[in-house]
């Protein structure tokens, strides 16, 4: 079974064309569309600029209720908070809020659970669900811009203004809905959200098909790509996709990437002790890296309860960044947001699914 049709499926003429076929004027999809995504409002009695009979018609047409919370949690003194969602097929997905002095990022789901398997990652183990639609994961967009928007994340009201792909599942072994999403976000208002797609980022373990697609679409996303260690011998353990697409592969899909937008790409890398965290990788990813237009995210391991893989001592984290500088490899230990929360991706609905 399909989720509901929903306002953020469609492109802007589908919309008219919807509401044409309800018998109204085209041009009430735009006004939906202005309350939705300008306003960021969910209480269509207030939307006086439509007749009544018209409202409610578009409403239950255009705008069926996809998520609904099932409870949230909060950190850092209120300034991130992780949403975990029930889909209309009780399938449950999570998005952080994280709010900075500068800006405020929503980290979303783009499927349920994920197919690619890492060993390391508590979604992984699961396998995936099912694929989440447009309007699914645009909902978890404009439901984080709107909390944000009436101050309910600490430090008062604000305008969302980074979204990035890299909740629950591999994006693009999601394509359309994902691309429809970006869409949705980037499009100016009152048709989308108006964030400029710089402040975009679409995070793929290295689905080098996918990357080619997103390529050749010219929207100057971030694209980040998870690569984890630079060998393809223990990449095909670590992230076991390698066996189709190996590391030369996805960083020559991410240098035409790069060629074609004239945005770097960011490799990010899980430091797992013992594991991806030896001088010898991150001398091996510095002369892969060295002449690229990149930067690495280095990301502490999040510990799943129970797993033998948890974050690296802090002497080998210090020297694989030293390392990568010596290379004049750009390079930033990602802050780890929301790890009193169950932080790593997926912790949140797998403890839901165990109460
Ligand atoms: S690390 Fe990412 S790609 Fe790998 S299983 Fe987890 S969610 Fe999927």
């Amino acid at each position: 079974m399909k989720p509901p049709r929903h306002l953020a499926d469609l492109t802007v003429e589908q919309r008219g064309e919807v509401a044409v076929e309800l018998g109204e004027k085209s041009f009430r999809a735009k006004q939906i569309a202005t309350h939705y995504f300008e306003h960021l409002s969910d209480e269509p009695q207030t939307w006086t600029d439509l007749p009544t009979s018209s409202r409610d018609l578009l409403v239950e047409s255009l705008l069926p209720t996809l998520i609904t919370p099932v409870r949230s949690v909060t950190c850092d003194g209120g300034r991130t908070r992780k949403d975990l969602w029930r889909l209309f097929d009780g399938v449950l997905v999570e998005s952080v809020i994280m709010r900075y002095p500068d800006r405020a990022t929503v980290c979303i789901s783009s499927q349920a659970g994920c197919g690619m398997g890492c060993p390391f990652c508590a979604t992984g183990q699961a396998g995936l669900t099912r694929n989440l639609s447009a309007g699914e994961i645009t909902e978890q967009v404009v439901a984080s811009a709107r909390a944000l928007a009436r101050g309910e994340i600490a430090g008062g009201p604000m305008r969302l203004s980074n979204v990035v792909f890299m909740g629950m599942g591999e994006p693009l072994a999601n394509y359309g809905p994902v691309i429809q999403t970006v869409r949705n976000i980037t499009t100016p208002m009152p048709n989308g959200l108006g964030i400029s797609a710089r402040s975009v980022t679409v995070s793929t373990v290295g689905l080098v098909n996918g990357i080619d697609r997103l390529t050749k679409e010219g929207i100057p996303v971030t694209l980040a790509v998870s690569l984890h260690t630079p060998d393809d011998e223990l990449r095909d353990t670590l992230v076991p996709i390698n066996n189709r697409f190996n590391v030369s592969e996805v960083l020559r899909a991410a240098d035409a990437y790069e060629a074609r937008t004239g945005r770097r790409y960011s490799i990010e890398y899980a430091l797992i002790r013992d594991i991806n965290d030896q001088a010898w990788r991150a001398d091996l990813l510095g002369r892969l890296l060295k002449n690229r237009n990149t930067h690495v995210n280095l990301i502490p391991l999040n510990p799943t309860p129970g797993s033998k893989w948890t974050a690296s001592r802090q002497e080998d984290q210090d020297a694989f960044v030293h390392l990568l500088e010596v290379h004049g490899v750009s390079v930033t230990v990602r802050d780890t947001r929301g790890r009193e929360i169950d932080g790593a991706c997926g912790q949140l609905a797998a403890s839901e699914k165990n109460i």
